[in-house]
């Protein structure tokens, strides 16, 4: 993807403003899980010693276009400058000619939080006179906010038309792993997608099942599938009203080459809940008082050789109820085979959205993969082959230079 690194820029004395995701968890004013910030203070840290002078632009929470002073970003200071080695400042306005005056003072290798950009109603309007102010605190637009680039906002699409644009380390990363699992991945390529509903995932279904050799259906999403077989479901979370789309993606699948992998045998309960007496049965036989919660012993193998010979693995969505044991057992036992095949060097891992960060992390193997996405919603839209609107922009930008 032709898009402009700021890492192969010349950055000497330019004000960079750049578009972060600080939007970091905090209880009581303080940071409780400072991930973002650290990934995030790396990235600039090379830019920083090079001369650089950063503007930083980041949303936090939902205050939808009012200021929430308990959603003020000032608190992130502290973190934020214990990441980047450099005492960050704080302006409390994100445009206007506070932010330019605040701007303007920095000097080469300092920085500066601007305050959260969704106090203002137009930057969720994606307002272009906001992007024109935006763009006068800064030489250059960096964008470093992979998991903000599936909005058209203010901060991360009007204003990279308005100035030089270019992507930041971390969303070169995020790319040039995507790129490399979805776009251009090596063959065999195999997803696993699992999760609650099809209705949430048709357009990844329908886009993966077009570039994978093989997609590996979990999660209450292969129960559609299996009651489309015409498998009777008692009280398993099924979509009946998703038949046709399950025929579809079956078709698409079909004329694209791409085997479907679905559970022979599930683990099923009565309940939803810990400790709940839990019986093994084949896929088509489950009993009319219980619930199809996870994949069965011999899927989960099947899945396993699936794996095999595969040499990208791309991975959204738990096979089963992973948060209540013992139905997290599919899902652990794929996540490691999947780890294990990364950690051979056999094949690159990319995994993200939603509950997958947590489910591998529940596995113990977060750190195994390749590469592990944080970003919810643009992951996703990613998976459905959307291009996202703040990466366009980016792309444009260049086209245009
Ligand atoms: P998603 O956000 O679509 O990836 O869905 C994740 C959720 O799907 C998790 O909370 C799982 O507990 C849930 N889930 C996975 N398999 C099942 C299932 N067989 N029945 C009910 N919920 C499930």
């Amino acid at each position: 993807m032709d898009i402009p690194a700021i890492t192969d820029m010349d950055v000497a004395g330019q004000r960079l403003l750049v578009r972060a995701d600080l939007n970091v968890p905090m209880a009581e004013g303080r940071v409780t899980d400072a991930t973002r910030i650290t990934r995030f203070a790396a990235g600039m840290k090379p830019l920083l010693k090079k001369g650089a002078r950063l503007v930083i632009l980041t949303h936090f929470g939902r205050p939808k276009g009012k200021v929430v002073p308990a959603m003020s970003v000032e608190p992130l200071v502290i973190a934020l400058s214990n990441a980047m080695g450099v005492e960050v400042k704080f302006c409390p306005a994100s445009s206007g000619p506070e932010a330019e005056a605040a701007a303007k003072a920095l000097k080469d290798g300092e920085a500066l939080l601007c305050e959260n950009v969704r106090f203002d109603a137009r930057e969720e309007a994606n307002d272009s006179g906001l992007g024109a102010l935006f763009a006068r605190l800064g030489d250059i637009y960096v964008n470093d906010a992979f998991s903000t680039a599936h909005r058209a906002h203010a901060s991360t699409e009007a204003v990279a038309h308005l100035m030089p644009s270019a992507a930041g380390p971390l969303m070169m990363e995020e790319i040039s792993a995507l790129t490399k699992a979805l776009e251009a991945p090596q063959s065999p390529a195999i997803a696993i997608v699992g999760g609650a509903k099809v209705s949430t995932k048709i357009a990844v279904l329908k886009n993966l099942v077009q570039k994978l050799d093989g997609v590996v259906i979990g999660g209450g999403m292969a129960n559609t599938f299996l009651y489309a077989d015409g498998a009777p479901m008692g009280a398993s979370l099924h979509e009946p009203d998703q038949v046709e789309t399950v025929a579809e993606i079956r078709r698409l699948a079909e004329s694209h080459n791409c085997d479907l992998f679905l559970p022979t045998d599930v683990a099923a309960a009565s309940e939803f809940k810990a400790g709940a007496s839990m019986s093994l049965v084949p896929a088509d036989k489950c009993p009319g008082d219980q619930m199809i919660l996870d994949a069965g012993p011999q899927s989960v193998e099947r899945f396993k050789t699936a794996l095999e010979g595969a040499k990208t693995i791309l991975w959204n969505g738990p096979l089963g109820a992973f948060e209540i044991p013992p139905f997290d057992k599919g899902t652990n036992e794929l996540a490691k085979k999947a780890a294990q095949l990364t950690r051979n060097g056999s094949a690159v891992s990319v995994a993200g959205g939603g509950d997958t960060v947590s489910a591998l992390i529940h596995a113990g193997v977060k750190d195994d993969f390749t590469y592990v996405s944080s970003a919810g919603g643009a992951f996703l839209e990613w998976l459905e082959g959307r291009t996202l609107p703040g990466i366009a922009a980016l792309m444009r930008a260049e086209i245009a230079a």
